[in-house]
């Protein structure tokens, strides 16, 4: 198995079920609830998606502190990226962001495949845009699905903020 279907499963199986969560977050105006999300799967997957969205935040917070210094090392002659402390939080960066993006996209296609014909017309009518509100609720929206990305500290390497 390779090693990211090894971590995803690892992940989604060291979940508990008193951590599986929806969003708090109320369907706004204009929002059509398309239905509810029951599946314990891709409820895992949301939970999971919430939790690399912090780690990112969390480690783009920690590098704030530091740029100053790192660009410092960054400068010095013999600089070695195996070694150098900037390099090492961009490489976890990059890997923390294409797993975020990996399982966002795992979670919203299988959340789009949950819907009836009927929610996908409504769907399609209201600009295509899906959401997902408090108790499990999807719905369709208008505006995106989430934030424009951040650049809090983007060294060429964009910081999405999960809403
Ligand atoms: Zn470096």
């Amino acid at each position: 198995m390779s090693k990211f279907m090894q971590w995803m499963r690892q992940e989604l199986e060291g979940i508990k079920a008193a951590e599986v969560k929806s969003n708090d977050y109320e369907v706004n105006d204009g929002e059509k609830v398309l239905g509810i999300l029951a599946d314990t799967d891709l409820q895992k997957l949301w939970v999971l998606r919430d939790r690399l969205n912090n780690q990112i935040v969390t480690l783009a917070k920690e590098y704030a502190h530091k740029i100053i210094e790192m660009a410092v090392e960054e400068a010095r002659s013999g600089h070695n990226p195996a070694t150098c402390e900037f390099c090492t939080i961009v490489r976890n960066h990059t890997t923390l962001n294409d797993k975020r993006n990996a399982i966002d996209t795992l979670f919203w296609t299988g959340l789009r495949l949950e819907l009836s014909d009927e929610a996908l017309v409504e769907l399609y009518k209201a600009g295509g845009t899906i959401g997902l509100r408090e108790d499990w609720k999807i719905v369709a929206c208008r505006e995106s699905k989430s934030s424009p990305l951040a650049t809090l500290l983007s060294f060429g390497l964009p910081i999405p903020i999960p809403i």
